[in-house]
């Protein structure tokens, strides 16, 4: 066994399972802990990936804690580079890359993968998609050289490498099968608006249809489009989606819905064993963002420090880096009915979701409304009250 039999042992090495070892720490300082990661454990911010090229950060310098230091800092054994292949809740074990290790509580903060569209043609395998600090380095080294770069997909990563990748001096495409830049997060009016600022920059959206197949081409790639267009570029990047990785968690028969469902003190179907960040999904919400991950890591590590402890979710708006048009967004919870209240100015919207009632239940905002995101959010309900 490579690990202490009353270990607290967390899986992964992202936001998620930094930010539990430093709450769990500031409550308890003798607990075993193993981190056990497949990447190389180093810390760093996410988020950073997407508006990262156009300042010239390589892969290197979005680190801001190495490994080594995090584990001495915080007293962690770190099991870098090993793979969790599986886990035996009766036995409390799991197997891994470099042996077998005995948990006494379990934490899975296994992120989520890049959805792979089916694509067809002798190129499909240069799609790239930036996902963590290896794909983010994968990324830059393939866009030495290059000019042009198509982005599929016109949500929050896709705007946000656009925008990036447009100010770092690119030429780029985006095609999206939808109408509208964030889609799924922005009613119309303020999608136009980020439309016209991000094409204003430069970009250049193709919708209604979609990549189907990626061909090798002497200068480079080319794409075909379901609309039978041809599109010629260097470097392509997928930006489609993310799915929660519930494998593991699935094989050791924990229950899974979009994530691995969890209940307010983080804890999966399996007593002892728990999830969170990108991974979980707590009362149906599944929310692939920072601020979620940081509420769950602070209950979590109460919980596992013997406190009473039940997960709330504020109102969370998402802040999308677009700096061509800077947009803040709180969208209304899934299934809940309303409609939106636009107000619509040259440059900027401010876009509330009201309920039947007249409560707020949503915003949009974009350009200088964004300041009026603090006062919105006070009027939001709790997403977890
Ligand atoms: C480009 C981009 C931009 C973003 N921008 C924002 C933003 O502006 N605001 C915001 O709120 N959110 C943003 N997000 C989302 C946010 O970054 C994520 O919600 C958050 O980082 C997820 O953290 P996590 O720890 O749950 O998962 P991850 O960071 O994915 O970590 C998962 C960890 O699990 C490890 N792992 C997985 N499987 C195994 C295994 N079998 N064995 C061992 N280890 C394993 C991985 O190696 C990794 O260390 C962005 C995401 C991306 C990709």
């Amino acid at each position: 066994m490579i690990a202490p039999a009353q270990s607290l042992v967390i899986v992964g090495s992202g936001l998620a399972a930094w930010t539990v070892v430093k709450e769990f720490r500031k409550l308890d300082d003798q607990t075993p802990i193993t981190l056990v990661t497949q990447d190389n454990g180093d810390f760093y911010s996410k988020p950073m990936l997407s508006n990262a090229l156009s300042s010239g950060k390589t892969a290197a310098q979005l680190v801001s804690t190495t490994s080594a230091a995090m584990a001495g800092q915080h007293g962690v054994k770190l099991m870098a580079n090993t793979e969790v292949t599986a886990i035996d809740p009766v036995a409390r074990t799991i197997s891994t890359s470099q042996g077998k290790a005995a948990y006494s509580r379990l934490v899975l903060a296994l992120g989520a993968d890049a959805v792979r569209l089916p694509l067809q043609g002798d190129a499909a395998d240069r799609v790239l998609s930036v996902n963590d600090f290896q794909d983010y380095a994968a990324f830059r080294e393939r866009l030495q050289g290059a000019r042009r770069v198509t982005v599929i997909g016109a949500g929050l990563i896709g705007c946000e490498f656009a925008n990036d990748l447009i100010a770092a001096g690119y030429e780029v495409d985006v095609v999206d099968p939808g109408t509208q830049p964030l889609g799924r997060l922005l009613p119309p009016e303020a999608g136009d608006l980020l439309q016209r600022a991000l094409s204003d920059a430069g970009v250049r959206f193709h919708w209604g249809t979609s990549v189907q197949a990626v061909h090798a081409h002497p200068e480079g790639l080319q794409l075909a489009l379901a609309n039978g267009l041809h599109l010629d570029t260097d470097v392509v990047l997928s930006a489609v989606g993310l799915r929660p990785r519930t494998a593991l968690a699935k094989a050791a028969g924990l229950q899974t819905a979009q994530g691995i469902v969890v209940n307010r003190q983080l804890q999966t179907s399996e007593q002892d064993i728990y999830a969170l960040g990108d991974v979980a999904e707590v009362e149906g919400h599944s929310l692939p963002y920072v601020m979620p991950l940081m509420h769950a890591a602070r209950t979590l590590a109460a919980h596992l420090a013997g406190q009473a402890a039940s997960l709330r979710y504020p109102a969370m708006p998402v802040v999308v880096k677009t700096p061509a048009l800077p947009v803040v967004v709180s969208p209304p919870a899934p299934g809940v009915s309303g409609q939106w209240q636009i107000e619509a100015r040259t440059d900027d919207v401010e876009a509330r979701f009201v309920g039947h009632d007249g409560a707020l239940l949503g915003f949009a905002l974009t350009g200088k409304a964004t300041t009026n995101k603090t006062a919105l959010q006070k009027n939001l309900p709790a997403l977890l009250a």
